[in-house]
């Protein structure tokens, strides 16, 4: 049996020891791949663990798909290297490699109908007619398309023809299933029902998943760990948590999230606690001892996402001065503010369940502050 994947109903996770051992699912060193003038890639080095939900996760034209189709065998790189459970697999073909793919365009057989579509590898790989019955119907039960057996795939809903062409790939029990933009066709409700199905579908295979895509709250709702990827290069690899808390550029921070940043000079240190003179004054940043290497960097950004900024007063100790209200728009649950403190316009969000927001009225001033821990610092 391959990676915890149990047929005949009886799936479960996969034993959390062997699915998490110290081998790598994939790693890729110093991966560079060039298109004329254009470097796709220019030199990617990551791990993927086993049996963790992978997402590359960046701007269109930053070398996601690339990526995904160089670990895929559809495409090799000009150096570096490629490991897939520990073998070395750049020499190996596509076919050879453990490893499935789901693209966008679903890509289904049209005269096939969905058991059939489903089959097909299976069939090619001349496994026994009985297997192949069995395996069919289970994949099907999991993907919730048994219903479906039948019917072909212009019979097919987009959402349904996307279950269909997982349950293609993961029919061939894959140590790992690469999805490229797999949920991009679909409207936003089907989009996240399916968001939730396949992060359930992956827990309960245990399966490593590679999941590709621009959109940072997809990739945030599903993965384990995020590669946010940026003209070539991985701009920052952790958990959704660590990206957004955490970020270690002005990329990083912009693209998740919103995030007010402001120039920032280092003036002194003392522990975690380190003073930065910004437009707006001196400020205390207190480190996350994963920054502390940016600490003593002569220029810096500081950043502070705008739901992190209170105008509620509270000790945020030297970081208080006033403000004033520039603009303020409503969308139901929240409040976005804008606040102006000398030359510095700071975004600001409030939860519509607090009752401040709601008094405040453009022209008002406010006190600004800015607790030391909800600061951090940025290179550029
Ligand atoms: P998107 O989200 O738009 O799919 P991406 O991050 O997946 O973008 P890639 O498709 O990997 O980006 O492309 C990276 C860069 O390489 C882009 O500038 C793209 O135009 C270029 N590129 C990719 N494939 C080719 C090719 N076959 N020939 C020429 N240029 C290519």
């Amino acid at each position: 049996m391959r990676n915890g994947f149990r047929y005949q109903g009886a799936l479960q996770p996969a034993d959390p020891i062997t699915s998490h051992a110290a081998q790598p699912a994939v790693e890729l060193q110093h991966v560079a791949r060039r298109f004329g003038a254009v470097e796709a890639l220019a030199g990617v080095s990551l791990n993927v663990r086993r049996g963790e939900f992978f997402s590359l996760l960046g701007p269109s034209g930053c070398g996601k798909t690339t990526l995904l189709r160089i670990i895929a065998g559809l495409d090799l790189p000009d150096s570096g290297n490629v490991r897939i459970g520990g073998v070395e697999s750049l020499r190996l073909p596509a076919w050879k490699r453990p490893v499935n793919t789901v693209f966008q365009s679903y890509a289904l057989f049209p005269h096939l109908c969905v058991s059939e579509n489903i089959a097909f590898g299976l069939r090619m790989k001349r496994q026994a007619a009985k297997d192949i019955v069995r395996r069919v119907a289970a994949v099907m039960d999991l993907t919730q398309i048994t219903s479906l057996a039948g019917r072909h795939p212009h019979e097919l809903s987009g959402g349904q023809r996307q279950r269909v062409a997982l349950a293609r790939a993961i029919v061939n029990e894959p140590a790992v299933l690469l999805l490229d933009e797999p949920l991009g066709a679909l409207d936003a409700k089907l989009r996240k029902e399916l968001q939730t199905e396949l992060r359930q579908l992956q827990r309960r295979l245990g399966t490593t998943f590679i999941h590709v895509t621009h959109d940072q709250d997809e990739a945030f709702a599903i993965s384990d760990r995020v590669a946010l990827m940026h003209a070539g290069r991985v701009a920052q690899l952790g958990t959704p948590e660590d990206l957004y808390e955490h970020p270690k550029t002005r990329f990083v921070a912009e693209f998740i999230g919103s995030c007010n940043s402001m120039e920032g000079k280092f003036f002194s240190r003392s522990g975690a606690l380190l003073e930065v003179d910004t437009p707006l004054g001196r400020l205390q940043v207190e480190l996350p001892s994963t920054a502390i290497e940016l600490a003593e960097r002569e220029r810096l950004h500081v950043g502070i996402r705008p739901e992190r900024i209170s105008l509620e007063g509270g000790s945020a100790g030297d970081n208080r001065f006033l403000g004033k209200v520039e603009a303020i728009v409503s969308n139901g649950p929240e409040s976005h503010i804008q606040v102006r403190a000398g030359q510095t316009l700071l975004n600001v969000v409030e939860l519509n369940s607090g009752r401040r927001s709601v008094g405040l009225f453009v022209g008002d001033s406010v006190e600004v502050s800015l607790p030391p821990a909800n600061l951090f610092l940025m290179e550029d």
